[in-house]
């Protein structure tokens, strides 16, 4: 599902990613553990190309969609419109910014998904951390993402907002999705990722 191989990427002279090989099978949970700085998230950024990589390939066998620590929703817009946004990789261009019926059903399973149909209509902006995760989670899903790419998906969250962002991980793999997740926590790491890979200086430790 996805196959990196031999991934180089430098900034100015600084080589952060010096030859870096990943494959995740479809329903595997990958965790990316590694000191600051040692490239994980150059790694996940290169997948969804928001960096160019300077060498090595990447397969991608499917949708990738990216999930962050910082969560990038539209506080002002309720939950079921953040969600209706996964689908605009596929829509038309020239469509106004109004959800199809098709749209706004297919993001309202993918709310349910994550347990939170009962706040389609509440503004982002009102939600717990944890509950705007899993509305970032539910956006990938209306993505159709086959593989997940998660940067510090709970780095933010208190505790149990993390067990339950891991456990949603968890289970989007359980049914066939390819999830790669950094964390900072190894206990998360050991507790919900089938196999954990450490980073360190550009390569897979
Ligand atoms: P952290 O755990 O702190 O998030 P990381 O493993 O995710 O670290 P990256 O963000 O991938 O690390 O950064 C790896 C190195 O690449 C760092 O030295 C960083 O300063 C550098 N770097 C990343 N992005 C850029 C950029 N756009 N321009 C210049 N340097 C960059
Ligand atoms: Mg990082």
């Amino acid at each position: 599902m996805l196959a990196i191989r031999g991934l180089r990427k430098s900034f100015g002279g600084r080589v952060v990613l010096d030859g870096f090989d990943l494959s995740v099978e479809p329903g595997e949970f990958v965790a990316l553990l590694g000191p600051n700085g040692s490239g994980k998230s150059t790694v996940l950024r290169c997948v969804v190309g928001l960096e160019t990589p300077d060498g090595g390939s990447i397969e991608v066998g499917g949708n990738a969609a990216m999930v962050f620590q910082k969560i990038h929703l539209v506080g002002r817009r309720n939950a079921l419109d953040n969600v209706c946004s996964g689908a605009l990789g596929r829509l038309p261009s020239h469509r106004s910014l109004f959800f199809s019926a098709d749209v706004r059903e297919e993001a309202m399973r993918c709310l349910d998904r994550v347990g939170l149909a009962d706040r389609a209509l509440d503004r982002c902006a009102r939600l717990s951390g944890g509950q705007q995760q899993r509305v970032a989670i539910a956006r990938a899903l209306c993505q159709r993402a086959d593989v997940i790419l998660a940067d510090e998906p709970v780095s933010a969250l208190d505790p149990q907002a993390a067990v339950q962002v891991m456990e949603l991980l968890k289970a989007l793999a359980g049914e066939g999705i390819a999830v790669v997740a950094v964390l900072h926590q190894p206990e998360l790491a050991q507790t919900y990722a089938h196999r954990i890979v450490e980073m360190r200086a550009g390569v897979a430790a």
